[in-house]
C-alpha cells in the first residue's frame, strides 16, 4: 500500500496491507499472549513501556520526519507530537501500579466487599491520520499497562508513524502477541475486529460516522466501545479578557496542524465590543505564519490532508462570505502554492450563527468570529451543537470562569489557555463527541473491568 506526501503527492513509503486472515492471526496472537501478560506484575509490564519511551526520545527526529512526510505537519510540530506521544508511554509505565480499588463495609461483622479492577482482554484500537503518532501511544500504553493485549489499525494515509512505533515496541521487548499492528483497507479489517469474539473492546478515534458504525457492529457481541469523535469547539472571549493572550492561544488552537485537530477552536464567540480588536490581533498573527511543505525550514502551517478536506474548507469560506461575513485575511491558497493542497490561515468576521463554518466541524485553518452580547447568549451559542468535546473561555473574572465554564456542555474546558491534551488529564467528550476518556487515571480505568469480591469469614 503506497503512502503519499500530502505536500507533493509523491510516494514516500509502502506498507503491507493486511488481509482478513492476517487480522484474525493478529487477534489470535493477542488472545494467546493475554493470560501471560496479565499475570505479570505492574512493574514488569511497565518495563517495556519505559524502554519504548527511551527509544522514542532517541529517534524523535526520524519519527517526526516520517510524520511530516505522511501527514504534512511541519517538522517542529511533528516532533512536538512525537515527544508528547512518548509521555504516555512513561506515564502509563508508572500508572500500571495504580489500578485503584476500594473496600466497602459488609453486611455483617465478618464480611467485606473488595472492589478491584482487572484487565479486559484483547482490545482493538483504530486511530486517525491527524495525530498518527501520539494517538497510537495514548491508546496502546494504558491498554497494555492495565494487562490487556492490543491489535491496532492506523489510518491508511498515515501508517508509517505506527510502523516505526511498533518497531520500537518490538525492540523494547514486549512479549510476542502483546502488541500487534495491521494496516490496510478499513472495511474488512473493521469487520474482523468488531466480529471477533476474542476482542472485548474497541477503542476508536475518528469521525462520528465511522464511530456510529463500529458502535452498531460492536453491539452484536456486546463489546465495550470507547469513542473519541469529532468536535466543534467554541472559543469564547469576554471583553474583560487579556486580548493579546486570547489571540495568541487562538492562533495556536486554530492554526496548528492547519486546523485539523479535533479540539481546534472552530467557532470564535467574541463579545461584540471587542470583536474588531480580536479580529485585528488574530489577522496580524495569521500573517506571521508561513504555509508550505512541512520539511522546509520556517514553515509553520502544512498542507491539508487531501483534496476532499480542502474542498470542505473552501465551501465553508464561500458559504460564510455568501452570508455577508467579512474576510479579514486568507481565503485561498497563498500565492505560489498548489491550491489543491494548501490553504492560507483565514479569519472571517461577522459570521452569522447559522453559517456552515459555525455549525459543522471545518477541520481547516479558518477562524469565524461570531459576536455575542451577554454571558447567557455566549453559553447558548456555545452549547448549540451536537458535539461536546472541547471548549475555551477567556476572562479575568474568576466567578464568570466558574459560572460559564460549568454551564458549557463539553468534556473539557480550558480557561485562559488553548491546549487540553495533558498526559495526566482525562481527555474526551460528551454528546456526539463520544464516550470514554484517554489520559490520566481515567485512561487506565477505561480498559479495566470492575469486579468485587464479597469476602465472608
Ligand atoms: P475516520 O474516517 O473516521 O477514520 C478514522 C479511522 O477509522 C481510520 O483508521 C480509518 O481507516 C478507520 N475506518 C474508516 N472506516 C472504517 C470502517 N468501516 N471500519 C473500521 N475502521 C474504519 O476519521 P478521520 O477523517 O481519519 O479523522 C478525523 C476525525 O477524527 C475528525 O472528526 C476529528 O475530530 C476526529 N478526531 C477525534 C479525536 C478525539 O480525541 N476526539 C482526535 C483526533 C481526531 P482509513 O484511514 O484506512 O480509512
Amino acid at each position: 500500500m503506497a503512502v503519499r506526501d500530502p505536500s507533493t503527492g509523491s510516494e514516500v513509503g509502502r506498507v503491507i496491507a493486511a488481509t482478513p486472515g492476517d487480522v484474525r492471526m493478529a487477534v489470535e496472537a493477542a488472545q494467546r499472549a493475554f493470560p501471560g501478560w496479565a499475570a505479570l506484575s505492574p512493574d514488569e509490564r511497565g518495563a517495556p513501556l519505559r524502554r519504548a519511551h527511551a527509544l522514542v526520545l532517541e529517534r524523535a527526529d526520524d519519527l517526526a520526519r516520517a510524520l511530516t512526510l505522511e501527514g504534512g505537519k511541519p517538522f517542529d510540530e511533528a516532533k512536538d507530537e512525537v515527544l508528547w506521544g512518548a509521555e504516555f508511554l512513561l506515564w502509563y509505565a508508572e500508572e500500571a501500579r495504580r489500578p485503584w480499588g476500594e473496600i466497602l463495609a459488609g453486611n455483617g461483622p465478618n464480611q467485606r466487599l473488595y472492589v478491584h479492577r482487572r484487565p479486559r482482554g484483547v482490545l482493538a484500537c483504530i486511530t486517525p491520520w491527524n495525530f498518527p503518532s501520539s494517538l497510537v501511544t495514548r491508546k496502546v500504553a494504558p491498554a497494555v499497562a492495565g494487562g490487556n493485549t492490543v491489535v491496532l489499525k492506523p489510518a491508511e494515509q498515515t501508517p508509517l508513524s505506527a510502523v516505526l512505533l511498533f518497531e520500537i515496541f518490538d525492540e523494547a521487548a514486549f512479549p510476542p502477541g502483546v502488541v500487534n499492528l495491521v494496516c490496510g483497507d478499513p472495511e474488512p479489517i473493521g469487520e474482523v475486529l468488531t466480529g471477533a469474539p476474542q476482542v472485548r473492546q474497541i477503542s476508536f478515534t475518528g469521525s462520528v460516522e465511522v464511530g456510529k458504525l463500529l458502535l452498531r457492529r460492536a453491539a452484536e457481541g456486546v463489546k465495550k466501545v470507547t469513542l473519541e469523535l469529532g468536535g466543534h469547539a467554541p472559543f469564547v472571549v469576554f471583553s474583560d479578557a487579556d486580548l493579546d493572550l486570547a489571540a495568541a492561544k487562538l492562533a495556536f488552537s486554530k492554526f496548528q496542524n492547519a486546523g485539523q485537530t479535533c479540539i481546534a477552536a472552530n467557532r470564535v464567540l467574541v463579545e461584540r465590543g471587542i470583536a474588531d480588536e480580536l479580529g485585528r490581533l488574530l489577522s496580524g498573527l495569521a500573517a506571521t505564519l508561513r504555509v508550505g511543505d512541512g520539511l522546509e525550514p520556517g514553515v509553520t502551517v502544512g498542507p491539508l490532508i487531501d483534496g476532499r478536506a480542502l474542498a470542505k474548507v473552501r465551501d465553508h469560506v464561500a458559504d460564510a462570505i455568501g452570508r455577508d461575513a467579512r474576510l479579514l485575511c486568507g481565503g485561498e491558497a497563498p500565492s505560489g502554492l498548489d491550491p489543491e493542497r494548501f490553504f492560507a490561515p483565514t479569519v472571517l468576521a461577522d459570521v452569522p450563527a447559522d453559517a456552515r463554518v459555525a455549525t459543522e466541524e471545518t477541520f481547516g485553518p479558518v477562524a469565524p468570529l461570531i459576536p455575542f452580547d451577554s454571558d447567557e447568549e455566549a453559553v447558548a451559542l456555545a452549547n448549540a451543537s451536537e458535539y461536546g468535546l472541547a471548549a475555551y473561555l477567556f476572562t479575568r473574572d474568576l466567578g464568570r470562569a466558574h459560572r460559564v465554564g460549568e454551564a458549557l456542555d463539553y468534556g473539557m474546558v480550558a480557561v485562559n489557555d488553548g491546549a487540553l491534551g495533558w498526559v495526566q488529564a482525562p481527555f474526551g467528550g460528551i454528546k456526539g463527541s463520544g464516550d470514554g476518556r484517554e489520559g490520566g487515571r481515567q485512561g487506565l480505568e477505561e480498559y479495566l473491568d470492575v469486579q468485587y469480591l464479597s469476602l465472608n469469614f
